[in-house]
């Protein structure tokens, strides 16, 4: 007999259960008694007589049984299946759930003796997936025929999907922890960390420490007081510095349009300060030994900079140290290309200027362990356009790591492994080529994205960097919903000029010809400092001077930008000026008034523009909420930026890790906020779209699809998978889902909702 579908309240319990014990695992990495708790459990909550859980060995190429209730316990270890056996083996090879309403008469079943089985005739199993592939599989059955039924299903596949990635982990640390002996070095100390992944990917290479050094430290090792080298040595190394410069920054800026070439410009100034190669060709004249020269005026250089008061003039200590590396490395004949800094490393740093990250990606970095910090940090954001993997972690000690320690990233799990074996690293490489495949189907999108009932739904790329926008072209993006135009101040030395900002919007338009295009002006500020201006420290960065705040403060730097924007944006037939931060109406038409007045300026000076832009504004405070039918009347249009509208109205720092379980897009005010910008938006008629990173996870977008969002702009790698998910979402459903989660106060209630959904859309 089938069971009744009542049984919700069960169901739901359970997968809160679940999470808690997940949360268990990632603490105490027991595993055999964390599986049979899970097994235990899942048999008493959706009321079957066996669960079990069976994980692929890849060493003997097998399914092997974990844990299990119900079956008989000596069977556990022993009882084994190639993939594609028996009911479990199909579920693993296929990678999806099974579920038999009466083994007897069912092809696949194989019964096997030791677990004294033949009881049972109901089956349902489902596989522990992480990513791609099946890394086992958890099954449940009973005695009675056709006994479960869709909601079982539904609620294994989440249960499934929690426990995947923590028994994935736990299974490595497992192995870590077999081979671990007590020895000293922080490497062999440290062999796992968990950190929090804020660009995705995956990385194994040697490690180098990224200490704001300020000091000698690295140059100490060229301590050889008589090298034999002499003056035209140096000269000969200081015009292949020069040179190498020169060729990274041209290889740059052709990958980079946004950077132009002035990634270098400290290292250049530097070469030519008559203060510096004069000074050392003086001492070397006067008898010095070059190396020791170099060291002695770099050193020198160094001092005065560390002095300095400005942290972003200190920085600069930093630049002199690479650069005296460079030279000295470069006296040497025969490698011209180890001078350059953390080659195909993977640099554990504790802080990070946007503008080291171009450094560093010019030296073919391989990935960033950064040491505090928060995934939603522009660092984070600069990483995933570069695609370097970055996993934020807490422990300092990694900063003591020894130089070139191997290390491994699964910055998809944010999980790094020090010193890896054989093993880790062989099924790293194999999972990465998954990846790789999985990324050569992203180009099969539809052009047009609807979902299952057929309602449109526009995609749109935000895009932080041009060289992002060919992926965006590639999956279909219909135009860009958010450029983040502060990028390219933030990853230059000085503000861009009018026209470097006119070439880089150009690339823009050309790029996305006929689509709609969104440029959100200049948001620094916060944690977005540019290095160069001279912002005042603030105690509150976040609350300070920052985004439209700063825009109108320099009104020049202001006018600059749109005046760029609106000459690129001649042809355009939808350009969109789009101001962040925006709190008060008064703002909104103080800052729309700047745009006329650029306008005016060009049409004195006869210049072309745009004369027709469309002018809306960021939903990111939560003091536009009440105000929204008064916003609806001036703004052409919104975007929802939830990551900082969840920091406003939660007063929870996005980017900082000890307070990220505070932050929380299914807050029951988040969730009626959005819901009420969003209807009253819809009945002003006023374009309304999300571009904040709540759109790309699963756990919300049938939420925004229900409260009526048909228009999302997210990083263009989620594309693709986006379009997927869309397409299985019914919007009778969405919105009976987010009326259910509008009626609930509680957070925790409405995560269990939420959770409840997930497996519905993968
Ligand atoms: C947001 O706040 O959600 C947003 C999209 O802007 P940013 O992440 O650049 O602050
Ligand atoms: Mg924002």
């Amino acid at each position: 007999m089938k069971k009744q579908l009542g049984k919700k309240n069960d169901h739901l319990n359970l997968l809160c259960d679940v999470s808690n014990l997940a949360n268990l695992l990632t603490r105490s990495a027991d595993m055999d008694a964390f599986l049979q708790r899970v097994v235990e459990m899942v048999a008493v909550h959706l009321d079957a007589d066996v669960c079990s859980i069976y994980m692929y060995d890849e060493d003997s190429l097998e399914l092997v049984l974990k844990a299990t209730k119900g079956l008989n316990p000596d069977s556990v270890g022993k009882i084994r299946m190639k993939p594609g056996e028996g009911i479990v083996g199909a579920t693993h090879k296929k990678v999806m759930p099974i579920c038999v309403g009466d083994v007897g008469n069912s092809p696949e079943f194989k019964y096997f003796k030791e677990a004294e089985e033949d009881r049972f005739t109901s089956f349902l199993a489902v596989p522990l997936q992480r990513g791609v592939e099946s890394i086992g599989v958890i099954s449940i059955q009973h005695e009675e025929k056709e006994y479960f039924n869709e909601t079982d299903i539904i609620a294994l596949r989440t249960v499934a999907s929690q426990l995947a990635s923590s028994v994935e982990n736990a299974r490595l640390l497992l192995s870590l922890h077999s081979v671990v002996e007590k020895r000293k070095s922080v490497s062999e100390q440290l062999q796992f960390v968990k950190g929090e992944s804020a660009s995705g990917g995956f990385a194994f290479a040697p490690s180098m420490v990224m200490k704001k050094r300020g000091g000698l430290l690295l140059l100490n090792q060229f301590l050889d007081e008589n090298s034999g080298y002499n003056l035209s040595d140096f000269r000969r190394a200081v015009k292949k510095t020069g040179s190498q410069l020169q060729r990274i920054q041209n290889d740059f800026s052709t990958q980079l349009p946004e950077s132009a070439s002035l990634i270098f410009t400290a290292h250049f100034m530097i070469l030519k300060d008559p203060g510096f190669v004069k000074k050392i060709e003086s001492d070397i004249q006067h008898g010095t030994d070059p190396i020791t020269a170099v060291r002695k005026i770099a050193g020198q250089y160094i001092s005065l900079f560390t002095s300095n008061p400005h942290p972003y003039i200190a920085e600069k200590a930093n630049d002199v140290e690479d650069l005296a590396l460079r030279i000295l490395k470069n006296f040497q004949r025969e490698s011209p290309n180890e001078a350059e800094l953390g080659k195909k490393k993977i640099i554990i740093a504790e802080k990070l200027f946007p503008s080291d990250i171009l450094k560093l990606v010019t030296s073919d970095v391989k990935g960033i362990v950064l040491v505090g910090g928060g995934v939603t940090s522009h660092i984070s954001i600069l990483s995933r356009s570069l695609k370097i993997p970055l996993i934020i972690v807490e422990e300092m000690q990694m900063l003591q790591l020894q130089e070139s320690t191997p290390i491994l990233m699964d910055a998809d799990l944010g999980n790094i492994y020090i010193n890896p074996s054989k093993e880790v690293i062989e099924k790293f490489e194999k999972r990465n080529q998954l990846r790789e495949d999985v990324k050569c189907n992203t180009i099969k999108m539809d052009s047009v994205t609807r979902t299952k009932d057929g309602i449109r739904v526009g995609l749109f790329a935000n895009i932080n960097l041009l060289t992002e926008l060919s992926i965006a072209k590639q999956l279909k993006a219909e135009g860009v919903g958010l450029y983040r135009s502060e990028f390219p101040f933030l990853i230059r030395p000085t503000f861009p000029s009018e026209t470097e900002q006119y070439l880089v919007y150009q690339h823009l338009f050309n790029e996305m010809r006929g689509k709609e295009i969104t440029i959100r002006t200049l948001d620094v500020g916060g944690e977005k400092t540019l290095a160069y201006s001279d912002m005042a420290e603030e105690q509150n960065p976040e609350l300070g001077m920052r985004s439209i705040r700063f825009s109108l403060k320099h009104k020049e730097v202001f006018e600059n930008q749109l005046r760029a924007i609106l000459r690129a944006g001649f042809e355009s037939e939808s350009l969109r000026i789009m101001f962040p931060m925006i709190s008060s109406l008064d703002e909104f038409c103080e800052a729309r008034q700047v745009i006329y007045d650029c306008m005016q300026q060009l049409s004195d000076k006869k210049l072309p523009y745009n004369r027709n832009p469309e002018i809306g504004m960021m939903i990111e405070l939560p003091a536009v909420v009440e105000l929204i039918e008064d916003f609806s009347k001036e703004a052409d249009f919104f975007s929802i930026g939830t990551n900082d509208f969840i920091q406003y109205m939660l007063a929870v720092d996005r980017t900082n890790r000890m307070v990220s379980d505070y932050y929380c897009p299914f807050h029951p005010s988040i969730l009626r906020s959005l819901s009420k910008v969003v209807k009253t938006a819809r009945q002003c008629k006023v374009d309304i779209s999300v571009c904040g990173e709540m759109t790309h996870d699963p756990a919300y977008l049938t939420f925004l699809l229900g409260i009526g969002i048909r228009k999302i702009s997210v990083d263009p790698k989620f594309l693709y998978i986006l379009q997927k998910r869309i397409q299985k979402i019914d919007i009778d459903d969405a919105e009976k889902h987010a009326d259910q989660l509008l009626s609930e106060p509680s957070l925790q209630k409405i995560k269990t909702l939420i959770e409840s959904t997930i497996g519905k859309i993968g």
